[in-house]
């Protein structure tokens, strides 16, 4: 058997449209449902107290006109025998609306015009049965009838069975269409504050989102330089800012203190762990007495010393960068002669790999500091080197796109998977633990990379398959007189 699909369709969209959690949502749905049930609690009472007062103002005037029947029958038959004192009272009193007959004790029935013309045998059954002295409402097929039926009494005798009946259809029928009209603008009613409560919601909870946006935005390099500021929003969203505000204010004191510590336990352990490293190189160096299993611990030892030392130095770079010590001196630097020359030393280097060099035929010149865009250069070339096999060629490629100055370090190496991208300029950030662990890295040379590109006011960028190797691209701004000629050119 096959289910219709459309019911689940509409569920998705809907839930697509609709946040089902958010407090929008929530707050709309909920108000929405007390104005039903507040417009309609009041909707159903007035209805309840108008039927209440139409009703019972019709049986007093039953209940009356069965009293003044009784008296006028009373009067009558001082004059005139009790049947034609009956009839009388009858023909007086009876109207359209007010049907009045009496069952006399031999079963005759003295009635009024209106019941005379035939037509009605079904109310005179209905009273029979059920009228008692308390008047009461009958539904006779399509009308209404307000009946009560007494004993008739004249000097202390019973001479019939006296029965009222009111016609109160058409009073039932307006009623009936005042509830429609009144249920219609309720309906109306509800729809129309159930959409104007929605806006005010969505208005009211706009500063709420604005303030989400801003701490989304908010970045590990403006603490303690900028805070969060809503204009024009209400005084609770007011001591969330402020609350946040101290939050970010404790959060840039701790890692001030984080900073600072390994800043200065950095600096202390660089120079003994320099000298350690300088003392076990002249020991090998000098120690012709010593056994393989000493010169191979030594040998351990020295590069273990100065890797930590490389880490101490990386580390001290990334505070002084944090701290806002990290200075530049930017100059003019040809790209084409730079990289040519750092990529020639890149080869002194690593004699035993391909390093190939791939120029620009135009002159591209950058605004950048030659000493700090070395160091980026030969750590992307040492990377591309480590994590590709030797046996595939490294390329250094510069270009210009646009208004930018490109230098491209690409391997033919495995490549980085995609999820590991974003992060891969993180601080220890390190995805093959394992085997960048035998490459002597120490997880920050990527973050350092970063660190000293945007310093400079570049970027630095990826672009890698796995199983094809990765390009790491460094762009940086043209200098303005580069700009020129460039307008030029084209
Ligand atoms: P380190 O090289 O000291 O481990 P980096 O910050 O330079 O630290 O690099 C972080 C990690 O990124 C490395 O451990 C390595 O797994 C990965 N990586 C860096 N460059 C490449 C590359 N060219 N190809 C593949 N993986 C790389």
């Amino acid at each position: 058997m096959q289910f219709p699909q459309w019911p689940r369709q509409a569920a998705n969209h809907f839930r697509q449209r609709f946040d089902v959690h958010s407090l929008q949502f929530q707050l709309t749905i909920g108000i929405a449902a007390m104005s039903v049930v507040g417009i309609s609690s009041v909707t159903l009472g007035i209805a309840w107290k108008l039927d209440y007062l139409i009703i019972s103002s019709h049986k007093k005037q039953v209940e009356q006109l069965a009293k003044r029947f009784s008296e006028s029958v009373e009067i009558y038959s001082e004059m005139m025998s009790v049947d034609e004192a009956i009839e009388r009272a009858i023909a007086y009193l009876a109207t359209e609306e007010n049907s009045i007959w009496v069952v006399r004790p031999d079963g005759t029935i003295a009635r009024s015009p209106s019941l005379a013309r035939g037509g009605q045998e079904r109310l005179l059954l209905v009273a029979d049965r059920q009228a008692t002295p308390i008047p009461k409402v009958f539904r006779i097929r399509e009308s209404y009838w307000a009946i009560c039926a007494g004993d008739l009494q004249v000097d202390a005798h019973t001479v019939g069975t006296i029965n009222i009946a009111r016609n109160i259809t058409v009073d039932r029928q307006m009623f009936r269409k005042l509830l429609w009209t009144l249920s219609s603008v309720s309906a109306i009613a509800i729809g129309v504050i159930t959409i104007a409560i929605a806006f005010y919601i969505k208005k009211s909870l706009q500063p709420l989102q604005k303030f989400s946006q801003l701490t989304a935005s908010f970045s590990a390099e403006q603490l303690g330089k900028e805070q969060l500021y809503l204009d024009s929003a209400p005084s609770e969203l007011h001591q969330l800012e402020n609350a946040f505000n101290q939050m970010l204010e404790r959060f840039h004191e701790s890692w001030e203190h984080q900073r600072e510590f390994v800043s200065d336990v950095s600096h202390e352990l660089r120079t003994p762990l320099t000298i350690v490293s300088g003392y076990l190189q002249s020991t090998l160096r000098r120690g012709s007495n010593l056994t393989d299993p000493q010169k191979e611990a030594l040998t351990i030892a020295s590069s273990e010393a100065d890797r930590t030392v490389q880490l101490l130095e990386d580390l001290l770079e990334l505070a002084r960068a944090d701290s806002g010590h990290l200075h530049f001196r930017k100059e003019p630097v040809f790209l084409n002669d730079f990289a040519s020359e750092v990529v020639e030393m890149a080869k002194q280097y690593n004699p035993d790999r391909a390093i190939e060099f791939e120029n620009s035929p135009e002159l591209i010149e950058v605004c950048a500091d030659f000493n700090r865009l070395k160091q980026v250069l030969l750590n992307l070339i040492d990377n591309a080197v480590k994590y590709s096999p030797s046996d595939r060629p490294v390329t250094v490629t510069v270009s210009r796109d646009k208004d930018r100055g490109i230098i491209q370090v690409r391997d033919r190496g495995p490549g980085i998977p995609l999820a590991q991208q974003t992060r891969i300029f993180e601080r220890f950030y390190r995805p093959d633990e394992a085997r960048s662990r035998t490459t002597g890295g120490t997880g920050l040379g990527l973050s350092i990379v970063k660190t000293l590109v945007e310093g400079m006011g570049g970027m630095v960028s990826l672009r890698s398959k796995q199983g094809e190797g990765s390009i790491f691209m460094v762009n940086l701004r043209l200098i303005d007189s580069n700009l020129k000629k460039v307008q030029q050119i084209k």
